[in-house]
């Protein structure tokens, strides 16, 4: 299966095995990013509570069978599992995300739970990884931001800030 891999830490960008895809609506490309950040099938009412939440009930529901149609016609059916309550990335889908790569590898930092992270390889290295694809460099302040902004961010307002509003 063609892998899918979704940028999200700098400008948005998707690919297809390497092949840029343009999503053209920000709420589509919302969409994408929530449910893939998800990575668990997510309710229809959820998503539209979260996407739409200045449309009455009806309308909302209404732009929430578009937009994975949508998404589903430019990504491929094969990477969709949909049905009339949830939305989700199909399981055997092939799909990196480098926010969640992001967050396990801070993850990883995190359950070591020692005080001096630089004097562990396993954590320096995670961490360096961590911030490369954050772009943010290796310094000893960057690393301590991008831990403190793994920290502050589970998905949900992570997506808001970055990809909706
Ligand atoms: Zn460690």
């Amino acid at each position: 299966m063609a892998e899918l891999r979704i940028h999200l830490l700098g400008p948005p960008r998707v690919e297809i095995d390497g092949e840029p895809v343009h999503i053209g609506r920000r709420k589509a490309l919302g969409l994408l990013a929530y449910v893939a950040l998800a990575q668990a099938p997510c309710r229809r009412e959820a998503l539209a509570a979260l996407l739409w939440p200045e449309s009455d009930e009806s309308s909302a529901r209404a732009d929430l069978r578009r937009t994975p149609t949508q998404l589903r016609s430019v990504l491929g059916a094969q990477h969709w599992a949909i049905d009339r309550e949830t939305v989700a990335l199909a399981p055997e889908a092939e799909v990196w995300v480098d926010a969640a790569a992001f967050r396990d590898l801070v993850r990883q930092w995190r359950e070591h739970s020692h005080a001096d992270a630089e004097a562990c390889p396993t954590c320096l290295e995670a961490l360096e990884e961590a911030a490369d694809l954050r772009g943010a460099g290796c310094s000893h302040g960057q690393r301590r931001l991008l831990v403190w902004e793994a920290r502050c961010a589970t998905h949900l307002p992570w997506v808001r800030r970055t990809s909706i509003v």
